[in-house]
């Protein structure tokens, strides 16, 4: 009897701890995104109610770039199967530097990098990042800090200054430290020596960040692919003329574009355009790539016409179609072709902003002149079948005009 209840004890143990074991094995079963933090250096409440701005150094503030840099990281990120926060996304009143450690393990996040600039009045540049001493995880703090520099700093090609201990730092030790997670604080450059790669590349700084975020997680980079259509090609044809326009895209992405497996497809209105169009070279992350030898041809109806471009990784398309505007004119109208040429002007000053609006107005400037052209050619060669009979010349016209009406709203 008592071997029965001991064996009944156990077996109720067992059915306990496997109840136990089960809950977590699940849970990792289920493969969970990887959450990342970013923490952009300074811009939280300095203690006595104002902002604290970090270094300052010309038109350069510490708490701008890293918020900058921490958002275009966010940014690039969030293209992929990872869950990106920041610790703030504004200048924080609510929160002191002593507080960060709280939000950040808030979070539960598998990485954890504050983002900071340095700061010295020699002519000190480049990178360097610390790691945690007596920390959460050391060894991997360490591991990722030495891989956030040599990134950072193999983007710019600026020196390395590697991987450095906490204890190391002037401070004695980093608000980092807290964290309950592998954990690095991260000084992107100096605000002196690097000032220039610090004020106009910090896309390209976000770049190295969420390459070496991505890959410590194992993500694959191409996650983050994406192309951006830099402006517009636009003109003024006549019907049935021919011109050669440019289509250029950036790469948004991680990894560089390679020839062969990338193509700009037409998506929309060939207007006698081949179907696709190689890419021409290698395009590394951060630069552009130009087709500069797009035909168009113009329809022969007046109006404006869209012929459409897309970047194409196979089968699967990436980012911003790229629009080719053909503004078609009725034949002869040179006046109010140069008019148009004029407004579009503007147009590529403005760039995209109210784009659709301002074609708009020239679609209906451009219809109300050709239904002007066609009542007044109407009316002629009505007046000279019906002979002056104004009533059926009228009635005539009026038909014809609101035939007109109901044909332009169509627009492509
Ligand atoms: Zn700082």
């Amino acid at each position: 009897m008592r071997s029965y209840v001991r064996t009944m004890m156990l077996i109720l143990v067992l059915v306990v701890v496997g109840f136990l074991a089960g809950g977590p094995t699940e849970a990792r079963a289920q493969s969970p995104r990887p959450v990342l933090v970013l923490d952009p250096g300074h811009g939280w409440n300095n203690g006595a109610g104002l902002i604290d701005p970090g270094e300052v150094s010309g038109d350069l503030v510490e708490k701008e770039i890293t918020l900058d840099v921490a958002r275009q990281t966010r940014d690039l990120l969030s293209r992929c199967d990872v869950d990106v926060h920041l610790t703030h996304d504004r200048d924080d009143y609510n929160h002191t530097e002593n507080d960060i450690a709280d939000i950040v393990n808030g979070l539960d996040p598998t990485l954890a990098v504050s983002i900071h600039t340095n700061s010295s009045d020699t002519t000190a540049s480049g990178t360097e990042a610390w790691y945690t001493v007596g920390g959460y995880d050391d060894t991997s703090s360490q591991a990722l800090a030495a891989i956030l520099a040599a990134g950072v700093a193999d983007q710019f090609a600026i020196p390395n200054r590697g991987a450095k201990p906490e204890t190391q730092n002037p401070l004695g030790g980093l608000y980092i430290h807290e964290w309950e997670a592998p954990s690095v604080l991260l000084e992107l450059a100096f605000l002196q020596a690097d000032a220039e790669l610090l004020r106009t590349e910090r896309r390209n700084f976000a770049r190295a960040i969420a390459r070496v975020l991505l890959s410590s997680v194992n993500v694959p980079l191409d996650c983050a692919d994406h192309a951006t259509a830099e402006g517009f090609a636009i003109a003024v044809y006549f019907p049935e003329e021919e011109r050669i326009n440019a289509v250029t895209l950036l790469n948004d992405g991680l990894l560089p574009w390679e020839p062969g497996e990338y193509s700009l497809v037409n998506t929309h209105n060939p207007l006698g355009a081949p179907e696709s169009l190689p890419l021409p070279q290698v395009v590394q992350a951060g630069e552009m790539v130009t087709w500069d030898a797009i035909p168009a041809k113009a329809p022969e109806t007046a109006g404006i016409h869209r012929q459409k471009w897309q970047l194409y990784k196979g089968d699967t398309p990436l980012g911003d179609e790229a629009t080719v505007i053909v503004i078609v004119v009725p034949q002869q109208a040179v006046d109010l072709k140069e008019e148009i040429e004029h407004k579009i002007d503007e147009l590529r000053q403005q760039g995209q902003q109210h784009l659709e609006e301002q074609l708009e107005l020239l679609r209906q400037q451009i219809m109300d002149a050709v239904e002007q052209k066609l009542t007044e050619w109407l009316t002629d060669a009505f007046h000279k079948i019906c002979g002056g009979n104004s009533a059926v010349v009228g009635l005539a016209a009026g038909l014809v005009f609101l035939k007109l009406r109901k044909k332009r709203r169509s627009n492509d």
